[in-house]
């Protein structure tokens, strides 16, 4: 979608997203860093909450070479002081929260199960699941005044497909983000606060830089190939850009009625 002027009613001239605040974890990759510049594009100002600056650097000059303001927050989701002392800084800094895209996530080990460990376990769960409740509960608080969506990160592998052997703590995080965001769109709805969740397919990012394997988990592995015919919309894994689209529009008012739900990007592969 293209982020173009809101028709009628935020006026004629108006990006769909103008004066909103947004922030992002993960946002210094793949998918949060094209989902980042989108919601720029769309007219928001953006907090960039990641580990890693060096990548956000050159998000952040991007935003303000769009006319947008925009701070990184060197942040591990998985720490619940340093989520909340970013998210009170932004809300400090921009005097209100609109927009929050939960993202950022980790493969983690992959393992059988007998060989995984429970601090693997952990590391997994941690950053993807506790990491999306800590961003909702220190951003709540901000939203509740104006209202406005959040939108989570989870995966087709998870809720709708379950591929690749080793990904049993992966799949039982996405799932429970998935769950979690349903309860707080009931929730949270009394505040005109919806929440989202999307579930991507396979999506060409840096996610795989991270990911540890065991030897005996590469012997079981199915291997997860594109032959023609395998996705029946395109060849091949998508693109963050695709993503960050369907991001956009549930950030903005075009999606006034859409809360509770679970959107699948992964060109109809889940059906298969
Ligand atoms: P990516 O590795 O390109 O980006 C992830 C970002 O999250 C990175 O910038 C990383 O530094 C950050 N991050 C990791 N752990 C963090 C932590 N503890 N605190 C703060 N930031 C942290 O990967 P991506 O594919 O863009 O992943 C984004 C989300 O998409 C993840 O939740 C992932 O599970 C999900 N996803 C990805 C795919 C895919 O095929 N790429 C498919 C389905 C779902």
């Amino acid at each position: 979608m293209n982020p173009s002027n809101e028709s009628s009613s935020a006026g004629a001239g108006r990006l769909p997203l103008q004066d909103k605040v947004a922030i992002v974890t993960g946002a210094g990759s793949g998918i949060g860093r094209a989902s980042a510049l989108a919601l720029a594009r769309g007219g928001a100002n953006v907090c960039l909450l990641d580990l890693n600056d060096n990548r956000t650097e050159e998000v952040e000059k991007e935003i303000r070479e769009l006319g947008r303001e925009s701070e990184f927050y060197d942040v591990d989701v998985s720490d619940p002081e340093r989520v909340r002392k970013a998210i009170e800084s932004a809300a400090g800094r921009f005097g209100r929260i609109d927009v929050v895209f939960a993202n950022a996530g980790i493969n983690g080990t992959l393992a059988p199960i007998e060989d995984l460990t429970p601090e693997a376990w952990d590391e997994t769960l941690s950053t993807n699941l506790k990491g999306t409740f800590l961003t909702f509960k220190y951003a709540v608080p901000h939203m509740k005044k104006t209202g406005g969506s959040i939108i989570v990160t989870a995966s087709v592998n998870g809720s709708r497909k379950f591929s690749g052997f080793g990904m049993s703590a992966y799949s039982a995080s996405k799932a429970g983000q998935v769950a979690f965001a349903k309860m707080a769109a009931l929730e949270l709805a009394r505040y005109k606060i919806r929440v989202n969740v999307i579930c991507p397919g396979a999506i060409e990012t840096n996610i795989g830089e991270n990911t540890e394997r065991t030897k005996e988990v590469d012997k079981i592995r199915i291997p997860v190939e594109y032959p023609e015919g395998d996705q029946p919309l395109e060849r091949g894994p998508g693109r963050p850009e695709q993503v960050a689209d369907l991001v956009f529009f549930l950030a903005s008012e075009r999606s006034s009625r859409i809360s509770g739900t679970e959107i699948f990007i992964d060109g109809a592969e889940t059906l298969l």
